[in-house]
């Protein structure tokens, strides 16, 4: 899940428990027969609607994720059966993989779980997303599994291959989010694969708290990792300074990875893409933010 400034942090979270809607009252002025002016209300217009539309109802992003997980698993056994298949790039391996117990690493936000009534409550509340009203949402334990995502955990757990959740959760999530993987039928060998924002890593320097390298090299100490899930580029491999440019340099380095080792689901919803068109400055206001996107599209030929 993103994380920058709140705009509204207090008042966010007494919106969203009291479902406050955002709308827009909208005169249409005197209907036949009528004796006084009509008016409707219109949802207010929010840069998040349609993916978010697109992520609970379509058939499309249900086929996505299903294909994205039942093709990883088609490929599951032949990973496992080579010693020297590794998903981890040189950087993250600090001990050699071969004879190290087999894992897969997911990322959790959108990569098996979907956190999207989440965002259906900041649609209506007209907020945007703030450490407060998400860490609610956690402590709620509702999210629900991503498409495919349940069943692939389930068949790499009936192989013996460990399912590590890495993920920007915090630390002092752990508890409600294991629960709320293990509801929904989610292998959760025990608390350790539970690898949340600002676990210590000996040995590891980074940027910032969100960045995963130091906790896919704690990974590499213990298993060899035969895939990774997420919905960000930062899942697999992190692009420093987060930038349109590095995250391309980047998918031409590793690209032949994904569909093998590497496996990507859609969130059109939020993500790193997006501050990359606007310098990662999160308190530029949504028009100026709204506007770097539009410069950021190509319409040639
Ligand atoms: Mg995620």
């Amino acid at each position: 899940m993103r994380r920058h400034l709140p705009a509204f942090p207090v008042l966010g979270a007494l919106l969203l428990l009291s479902g406050c809607q955002h709308i827009a009252t909208v005169p249409v002025g005197k209907t036949p027969g009528s004796t006084g002016s009509a008016a409707i209300t219109t949802p207010a217009a929010d840069d998040n609607l349609h993916a978010v539309t697109w992520m609970q109802t379509s058939a499309e992003y249900r086929a996505n994720s299903i294909q994205t997980y039942r093709a990883a698993l088609a490929q599951l056994d032949s990973a496992l059966a080579d010693p020297q298949w590794d998903a981890l790039v040189p950087e993250d391996r600090v001990v050699p993989a071969i004879g190290l117990e087999p894992a897969v690493v997911v990322d959790i936000d959108e990569t098996v779980l979907d956190n999207s009534p989440y965002q259906v409550r900041l649609i209506r509340s007209g907020l945007a997303y703030d450490d407060a009203t998400w860490a609610q949402w956690v402590a709620e334990q509702s999210a629900r599994p991503v498409p495919g995502s349940v069943e692939f955990a389930q068949a790499a757990d009936a192989r013996g291959i460990t399912v590590i959740y890495l993920s920007n959760r915090t630390l002092d999530q752990r508890a409600a989010s294991l629960a709320n993987l293990r509801a929904l039928g989610f292998p959760v060998a025990d608390e350790s694969v539970y690898l949340g924002k600002g676990m210590p890593v000996e040995g590891c320097q980074q940027a910032s708290g969100s960045e995963k390298h130091c906790r896919r090299q704690w990974v590499s100490r213990k298993y060899r990792v035969l895939m990774q899930f997420g919905d960000q580029l930062g899942d697999f491999v992190q692009p420093r300074p987060n930038t349109a440019e590095n995250r391309a340099a980047l998918m031409k380095r590793h690209g032949s990875w994904f569909g093998e080792r590497w496996w990507m689901l859609a969130n059109p919803s939020y993500g790193d893409w997006q501050p990359a068109l606007f310098d990662n400055d999160w308190s530029l206001p949504p028009a100026v933010q709204r506007a770097a996107k539009q410069r950021a599209l190509d319409a040639s030929d």
